[in-house]
């Protein structure tokens, strides 16, 4: 078994711009991004702005999404917004393991929980907090990526979500950018280097 580090926090706390950001940073003496691999999930839900499929997320249609689920193809997948579908692929813990690397998941908080007691002391779980449920709103809509819809499914998720943050080994609150993405990697030095 390798090692895996997950982001978990309500949508718009900046999970994904952390992970972005920590993997394209430069090697240091502890911790090279290049040994880092995101985890691929698929959703049901349509391609925003840029993203890319097989890079971003694998989108599927909800047909193939159940079908994938009746398999058992799936680590862990919810509905984490009604409709919509997100899940872990248990091929993409293989194909990453297989290369020697350690697994980075964005996943949903109920995700991340699931997780963490699969993986145990081999998984790193960070909770991504915002400053405050204001500058999430104000986060969620500079975005600009989801629909008024959207953005009121997010926000009504979040407040139960935020809750949940005891429950996770690290949380790093995410105000200015560069000063939570050096306390992520320092967590993420110290369980590697633990785990090593
Ligand atoms: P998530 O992946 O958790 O849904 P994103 O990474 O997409 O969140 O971030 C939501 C929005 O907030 C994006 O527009 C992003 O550029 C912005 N953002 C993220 N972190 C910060 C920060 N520390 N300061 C200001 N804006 C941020
Ligand atoms: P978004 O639509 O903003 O990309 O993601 C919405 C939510 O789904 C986020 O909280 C994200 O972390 C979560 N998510 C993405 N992939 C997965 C997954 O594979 N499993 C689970 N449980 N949640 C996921």
């Amino acid at each position: 078994m390798g090692k895996a580090i997950l982001f978990s926090a309500p949508s718009g706390c900046g999970k994904t711009t952390i992970i972005n950001e920590l993997m394209g940073s430069e090697a240091s003496e502890h911790l090279d991004p290049k040994d880092l691999t995101f985890s691929i999930s698929a959703t049901t839900r349509a391609p925003r702005g840029e993203e890319q499929h097989g890079k971003d997320y694998y989108f599927l249609s909800r047909e193939e999404f159940m079908q994938r689920v009746g398999k058992n193809e799936f680590l862990e997948w919810e509905e984490v917004y009604s409709g919509t579908c997100y899940g872990t692929l248990k091929s993409e813990i293989e194909r990453i393991w297989n290369e020697g690397k350690v697994i980075v998941f964005d996943v949903d908080v109920n995700g991340g929980r699931n997780i963490k007691k699969y993986f145990g002391g081999d998984a790193l779980s960070i909770f991504v907090m915002p400053p405050s449920v204001e500058v999430l709103e104000q986060r969620l809509r500079s975005r600009g990526t989801d629909s008024e819809e959207a953005i009121v499914k997010r926000l009504a998720r979040s407040a139960e979500e935020l809750k949940q943050a005891p429950a996770f080994d690290v949380t790093i609150v995410n105000d200015d950018l560069q000063r939570a993405v050096a306390e992520t990697r320092r967590v993420i030095e110290d369980f590697l280097a633990v785990r090593s």
